[in-house]
């Protein structure tokens, strides 16, 4: 029995528990995948955009302007990376210059501070490598970039440190309102009783919401495909650059990652498929054309790794953050489509104020803590550093990921945090491991070895990231004993 149900573990959900774990109330949260951020916070930009995107008076305008300047602090809070490395709209003919205008004028009235266009001499001075065929652009110095899984997991490790339960591998199933106005929550593992349900189920939300009864609002999913270059390209750009939007989304950008890559994409594909996160030999060879016009001397090799995500499109073309129709305690904080990342916190707060004008005011807990430590990662440490906690412990002196120099005590204190952690997916996440050049090639069977060892979990039972995807069908040695042949 829990008085809060958060169904989801995105980073719009791992914000509402975060931001309600302050309070004296016992929260679960419902998690269909087997880690948080499975779903479009995993697999999204990293943009923490200005705000002069989105229509003037909508609650995505506001929310994405609140949400910005919440940032500095939260990643602070939680030890996460955060840059304002500022975004470039580029124009390159006369109604491009008009687009960057009305983005500038929109900007304006949305509240976006310090916005302004820059003549094509500037533009090429700050970031040499732009197409010299650029005539203005518009410069937003409050944009920024983060890692939206490390964000979205640090949210979830901070609410779980701050007594809110989390059970990954429970996906929703239905939802029952019973006689004393609770809600029966079956999931595919167990049932679960709360008072309050609140829908932050990404793509989902429209069908979380029928399930309780609701069909106000249906979700499009809207594909959008990406390329990741290895390091060694990481400073092509040191700024977010776009291209003008269009009524398909922001279009394709070049950006610096916080993890010092560069990543081009999104481009913008409608789709049936709630779970469709395939990429299409045609989808990447658009993204690259596309960032090709913005930055012309982008390699067309030392790709590392390419993936897509889902942007929950709602049919009423904003945020969906309210009390449902049938019953105002379930609280809808739905089709967050792009700026989510970085509206979410804001969208928490949202969330906060609906329950208190039900509910009353909240009891605060007087032991909360705001404060989340990252795993320190050995490849930063200086050499003196290493030595220290090499002696401390002898696991931080063994290297798993060569390719990131992630060592096996950073692997280990990943496993040892409340969050159930146990696939080679949310090692990586975590840890970096098997994010470099041969995405995990070498360290994946090393770094099972690990998880079965600290967790006694078989080897043939760990997944990449939980349901089917186990690695290894099983050990050689005792298939033959078994009688079978090579
Ligand atoms: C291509 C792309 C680029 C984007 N770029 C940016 C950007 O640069 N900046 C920005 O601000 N925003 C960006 N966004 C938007 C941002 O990613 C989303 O707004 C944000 O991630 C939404 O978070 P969420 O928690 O609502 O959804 P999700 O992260 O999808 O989380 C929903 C969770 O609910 C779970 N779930 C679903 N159904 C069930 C069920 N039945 N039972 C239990 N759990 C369930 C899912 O597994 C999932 O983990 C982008 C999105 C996409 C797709």
């Amino acid at each position: 029995m829990y008085d809060i149900i958060v169904i989801g573990a995105g980073v719009v959900g791992a914000s509402i528990a975060r931001e309600l774990a302050r309070y004296k109330l016992n929260i679960a949260v419902l998690e269909a995948g087997s880690d948080a951020a499975a779903g479009s916070s995993g697999a999204n930009s990293g943009i923490v955009h200005a705000g002069y995107d989105c229509k003037p008076g909508t609650l995505m305008a506001r929310l994405n302007v609140q949400g910005n300047a919440m940032y500095d602090r939260i990643c602070k809070e939680l030890d996460v990376p955060f840059r304002r490395n500022g975004s470039l709209v580029l124009a390159f003919n006369d109604e491009d210059v008009f687009q960057l205008e009305r983005l500038m004028v929109q900007g304006v009235k949305n509240g976006v501070a310090d916005l302004r266009l820059l003549p094509a001499n500037e533009v090429l001075e700050m970031e040499p490598s732009i197409n010299p065929g650029v005539v203005a652009a518009l410069w937003a110095p409050t944009g920024g970039i983060t890692s939206p899984y490390e964000l979205t997991i640090a949210m979830a490790e901070n609410a779980a440190d701050n007594g809110v339960e989390f059970y990954f591998e429970h996906r929703v199933e239905s939802i029952e309102r019973k006689e004393n106005d609770k809600f029966r929550i079956i999931t595919s593992r167990r049932d679960f009783v709360a008072s309050c349900v609140i829908n932050a189920a990404g793509v989902n939300g429209d069908v979380i919401s029928k399930m309780a009864g609701d069909d106000s609002f249906i979700i499009h999913p809207r594909k959008g495909e990406y390329c990741l270059y290895d390091r060694k390209w990481g400073n092509m750009v040191s700024r977010t650059v776009f291209q003008p939007p269009s009524n398909m989304g922001k279009g394709v950008l070049v950006t610096p990652t916080v993890d010092g890559n560069l990543l081009i994409g999104p481009n913008a594909v409608d789709t049936e498929k709630r779970d469709d996160d395939c990429t299409s030999a045609e989808g990447l060879a658009f993204i690259y054309s596309k960032a090709l016009e913005s930055v012309p001397s982008l390699p067309g090799d030392g790709v590392i790794t390419v993936f897509a995500g889902l942007r929950a499109i709602a049919d009423e073309g904003d945020f969906i953050v309210r009390p449902s129709g049938v019953s105002e305690k379930i609280i809808h904080a739905a089709g967050i489509c792009s700026p989510g990342l970085t509206a979410a916190p804001a969208i928490a707060r949202e969330v906060n104020a609906i329950l208190t004008g039900i509910c009353g005011p909240l009891e605060l807990k007087k032991d909360f803590n705001p404060i989340r430590k990252g795993i320190k990662r050995f490849r930063d440490m200086d050499w003196e550093e290493r030595m220290q906690i090499v002696k401390e412990d002898p696991k931080y002196g063994r290297i798993v990921c060569r390719c990131e120099t992630v060592t096996e005590g950073e692997i280990v204190q990943a496993l040892r945090t409340k969050l159930p952690v146990n696939t080679t997916d949310a090692i990586k996440r975590r840890t970096r491991a098997g994010m470099g050049r041969c995405q995990g090639g070498f360290c994946t069977p090393r770094i099972m070895e690990i998880i079965e060892r600290e967790l006694g979990i078989p080897m043939e039972y760990i997944t990449k990231k939980g349901g089917s995807s186990r690695i290894v069908l099983g050990r050689i040695k005792d298939f033959l004993e078994e009688g079978g042949e090579l």
